[in-house]
């Protein structure tokens, strides 16, 4: 098991405290007793001499008439029983050959000192032994008794540590209150201690998971200037500069993230083993597969998969067309090298729909204006074949081809004139001549030279309308707008029928409506017959001399749209067409949006 750092420290200090502990214990036990027990060899020793010095004045005295044995069994034992009386201390006699004499304590075995007395009559000085009896210290001492040299007989002591074992005792007592005490004070210091020295290394562990975890506003507090302070500071440093980092990195994405997104193409970027890099919004647009991890979750696009094994296959340049959920996309495949780094691959998707449809719409333009050519020109170089070849001699033949041929060529002329108009509205620089004008006035204008034509076809033109305010608009393409609008209701009325063109103001737009009680134009095909070329009946007018090309009401839905108006068809099959033009009144234009400002220029 690993022990956490406090509780090391704590084990640490504990083992510490017990060895210093025991160092002192042991110490404090051996210099007491070494005191005491020296004292008390002191004490015996000199009791052994004021016995000797005792004996010996009692002997000197010529009074005494015993012999100096005797003497010395008297006086010794008198006064060694006075001593162990005042000293708790038993005393012994024992005479020269180590035969027992006397004992202070008549009851106890007289052999006690039997080993020292033994030690001290073959070294003839005095021997003590240190004994522990019943748990208690006891000094076994024995001497010698000895006067002008020579040895009376020997004396024995057996002299109790009382003091010293009680003095231990307590010292004991109070070691071991002391050591409890310590052992508690060591263990709380320790613990608050290493709460005070591993809170903050805690507080940075806690920061750096934290931080591992992607938290990177962090701070942390601590208020001194030690070691753990420069590290705190240290640490606050680095979250600061990843801070700034991560900024740089974020704000770096969000560039990059601009940049892919503002690109009007899709993008995949790959690495080697088909993990994607990058991608924008789009892959989903295209692909319908949205945050793409691999290559390989684009389950339905097995082309974007080819591409990127012919790419890790090591060609360098791969570039397909393909049709994908109503979209023709071009695919280009380039891998990306950078020096230092592996290769990667890009894959770049560009919508090419509308341009393919504009390309299409060209296409289709082209062969419709050929085609239109080529009509007039047929029947010129036929006739004119004809006579040629033949040699026509009859006048009224040659008459009527002439006249097919100048009818043709006006055709053709008119023809080429549309186109160029057409052309004309496909530069932004077209050029509108605006002024302010009178739409009545216009109005009666083309009214009036569209009547010969009309009263030819015997159609009758009715105009009616309100007082109106100025327009500001280009009076020869607004002319050309009504005249093609007047010239079709004719076109398409019977004889006898009247054309109604009324021209109105409602709110701030001038309407101008040509209603007329021809053919109609069925729902379907009023959705087309303001494309270029359209017509909706070949037959229907081709034969005439007013046979269209069917540009006529593209170019008059190009200038009412360039003078910010709008043009609507109201009509149903059998029951005529009512054709109706909207135009701003020029109040709108001075004061109204930015489009109109356009208008104005
Ligand atoms: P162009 O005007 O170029 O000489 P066009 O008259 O045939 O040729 P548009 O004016 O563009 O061509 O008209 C397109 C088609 O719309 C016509 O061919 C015709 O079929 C149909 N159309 C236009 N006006 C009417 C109308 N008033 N009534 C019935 N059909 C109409
Ligand atoms: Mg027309």
């Amino acid at each position: 098991m690993q022990l956490s750092y406090r509780n090391r420290m704590i084990i640490y200090n504990i083992v510490l405290f017990i060895f210093v502990f025991l160092i002192v214990v042991f110490c404090v036990f051996q210099g007491t007793s070494y005191y005491y027990i020296n004292q008390s060899k002191n004490n015996l020793l000199e009791m052994n001499q004021d016995v000797s010095l005792y004996i010996e004045q009692s002997l000197k005295n010529p009074e005494s008439p015993e012999s100096l044995e005797n003497r010395f069994v008297t006086d010794a034992l008198f006064l060694s029983k006075n001593i162990a009386n005042t000293e708790d201390t038993r005393a012994l006699l024992f005479d020269v050959k180590g035969k027992f004499l006397a004992d202070s304590d008549e009851l106890s075995d007289n052999s006690t000192l039997g080993a020292e007395l033994s030690l001290s009559q073959s070294q003839s000085k005095p021997v003590f032994t240190l004994k522990s009896i019943n748990n208690q210290s006891v000094i076994y001492f024995v001497s010698p008794f000895t006067i002008d040299n020579s040895i009376l007989g020997y004396i024995g002591f057996v002299y109790p540590l009382t003091e010293t074992d009680t003095f231990l005792h307590i010292v004991s007592i109070l070691f071991s209150i002391g050591g409890f005490l310590g052992l508690l004070i060591i263990i709380l210091v320790t613990v608050s201690f290493s709460w005070h020295f591993i809170q903050p290394i805690k507080d940075l562990t806690k920061i750096s998971g934290e931080i591992n975890n992607g938290n990177y506003n962090l701070t942390i507090h601590y208020k001194h200037m030690d070691e753990i302070g420069d590290l705190t500071q240290a640490f606050n440093g680095m979250i600061t500069n990843i801070n700034n980092v991560i900024l740089q990195l974020e704000s770096e994405r969000k560039r990059l993230a601009g940049v892919l997104a503002s690109i009007d193409d899709g993008l995949l970027a790959i690495d080697k083993n088909g993990n994607i890099i990058t991608s924008n919004s789009y892959i989903k647009t295209y692909f319908n597969v949205s945050n793409p991890k691999t290559i390989y979750d684009f389950e339905y696009q097995s082309f974007l998969r080819d591409i990127f094994d012919s790419l890790k296959n090591g060609k360098d340049h791969i570039i397909e067309e393909i049709d994908c959920n109503d979209r023709n996309l071009l695919l280009i495949g380039s891998p990306i090298r950078e020096k230092g780094f592996e290769e990667n691959y890009m894959i770049i998707i560009r919508n090419m729909t509308s341009a393919r449809h504009i390309q299409e719409e060209q296409r289709k333009f082209i062969s419709s204006v050929s085609h239109e050519l080529r009509t007039p020109l047929t029947t010129i170089i036929g006739y004119t074949d004809m006579l040629t070849r033949r040699k026509v001699d009859d006048p009224e033949i040659v008459n009527r081809s002439l006249n097919t041929i100048n009818r043709e060529g006006h055709r053709l002329l008119r023809l080429v004139d549309d186109l160029l108009t057409v052309n004309k509205f496909d530069k932004a620089e077209f050029d509108f001549k605006k002024t302010n004008l009178n739409l009545v006035l216009l109005l009666s204008d083309v009214v009036e030279q569209m009547q010969i034509k009309a009263s030819q076809s015997e159609v009758d033109i009715n105009y009616r309308s309100d007082e109106l305010p100025e327009v500001l608009g280009d009076y020869d393409r607004l002319q050309q707008v009504f005249i093609n609008i007047i010239h079709n209701a004719i076109k398409y009325s019977n004889s006898g029928d009247i054309i109604d063109v009324i021209s109105t103001l409602e709110r701030d737009h001038i309407v101008v409506s040509i209603r007329d009680y021809g053919p109609g134009i069925s729902e379907m095909e009023q959705k087309r017959i303001f494309n270029a070329f359209y017509r909706v009946e070949e037959d229907r007018s081709r034969g005439s001399d007013e046979g269209g090309s069917g540009l006529g009401l593209y170019i008059v839905k190009q200038i009412v749209e360039k003078h910010d108006g709008k043009i609507e068809i109201v009509s149903q099959v059998g029951e005529g067409t009512n054709i109706i033009v909207t135009i701003p009144i020029l109040s709108v234009l001075i004061y109204g949006g930015e489009a109109d400002a356009k208008a104005l220029k």
